[in-house]
């Protein structure tokens, strides 16, 4: 390996100096009293005060993370979702019209549409038909303009845990920045990604609070990674990314672990039993074995199974035009009244339709 980050970040990057904000330049703990950002000194007209700007880099939030990930604060990132954080990398990486980035369908669009906005050019490595990654392809695909590889594991909308050796293999061959998605690794039996920080400087694993942490309105993505690849984000975010309704509530969270473990180990226990129930149906070809809070789905004809769950406002995501995902709704995990509704919804419909007995159509 032959990774240089001040080699492959942006040139005009490199040279930014960051904006700075009045909380910056002083040392917040010495000040008593605040004239230096145009506040409203006055109060918020709301129970709790918000009349100050947060924490630009969310110490509190990244204290505790760091102790329930067992990282340095110095390699935690807070975006404003991962979708800010995918967003950023493409700008810090990508020179518009110029280079280009490496995804592998079926897989999160964000990564494609963050591409595109910045102007740098996507190159699709389609997973294999087992939803495995074709490690040859993408290294084929790399050349000198590649600056990130996005890696999706546990995959949205496949279900499955990409092969570790596999991601390892892209670690070591290639000179960007591999970018590990694991906002689903909760619901997975695979190890994080983050324990390999030490050992790959062009890694950064990407987790979020949207899914098993329950905060997805917070929008509080994370990013762990080099403590220099940290500074380069600090360094083009927005200064208040993250806004102090958030952060308060983000730490808050964050003490209640047992209650996020314990609806871990109940979707994982219900992803087993809606598997099962799916299975029996007619309509059902594949429930396709997921690490995540979601199945996808293989139907005979997933067109009318998406209409009618739609017609009783039940909502699942269409994923059928996706490449090896031809007739697949992608469903996620709900309560244990959720997936009943779902599967009763199912079995009414196939009472409608008879898919055993075929009549022969009338002389008019
Ligand atoms: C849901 C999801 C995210 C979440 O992003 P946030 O912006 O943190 O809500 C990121 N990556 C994948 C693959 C997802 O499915």
């Amino acid at each position: 390996m032959n990774f240089n980050l001040d080699q492959l970040v942006r040139k005009n990057i490199k040279e930014l100096k960051p904006y700075s904000s009045a909380r910056q330049e002083s040392s917040v703990e010495a000040i008593t009293t605040f004239l230096d950002a145009n506040e409203n000194s006055y109060g918020s007209p709301l129970p709790r005060a918000y009349n100050r700007y947060p924490d630009p880099y969310q110490k509190d939030v990244k204290k505790s993370l760091s102790i329930i990930k067992n990282t340095g604060i110095d390699n935690i990132f807070i975006g404003n979702g991962s979708d800010e954080i995918i967003d950023l990398l493409t700008r810090i990486f990508c020179v518009p019209a110029r280079d280009n980035i490496i995804v592998c369908p079926p897989t999160y669009g964000m990564y494609e549409v963050c591409a595109k906005i910045n102007d740098a050019e996507v190159r699709k490595i389609n997973l294999q038909e087992d939803f495995n990654l074709d490690v040859d392809g993408i290294l084929k695909a790399v050349d000198e303009k590649t600056k990130l590889i996005f890696i999706c594991s546990p995959n949205n909308p496949t279900g499955n845990a990409m092969k570790r050796e596999d991601i390892f293999q892209l670690l070591k061959n290639f000179n960007g920045i591999v970018v590990v998605d694991e906002a689903y690794i909760n619901f997975s039996q695979q190890k994080s990604f983050i324990a390999e920080l030490e050992q790959y400087p062009n890694l950064i694993v990407l987790q979020t609070l949207s899914k098993a942490w329950g905060l997805a309105a917070l929008r509080l993505g994370i990013g762990y990674a080099s403590a220099e690849l940290i500074s380069l984000m600090n360094k083009v975010k927005p200064p208040y990314n993250i806004g102090g309704a958030a952060q308060s509530l983000a730490s808050e969270a964050l003490q209640n672990i047992a209650q996020v473990n314990e609806w871990i180990v109940q979707t994982t226990k219900e992803r087993d039993r809606f598997t099962k129930e799916l299975e029996k149906l007619n309509e059902v070809e594949i429930v396709y074995p997921s690490e995540a809070n979601f199945l996808l789905v293989k139907f005979k004809e997933a067109e009318k199974i998406y209409t009618h769950l739609i017609e009783k406002k039940i909502a699942v995501r269409n994923r059928s035009k996706d490449v090896h995902c031809n007739n697949c709704l992608r469903i996620s995990i709900g309560t244990p009244g959720e997936n009943d509704l779902v599967i009763n919804t199912m079995i009414e419909m196939e009472k409608i339709v008879p898919t055993s007995t075929h009549l022969e159509n009338e002389l008019s």
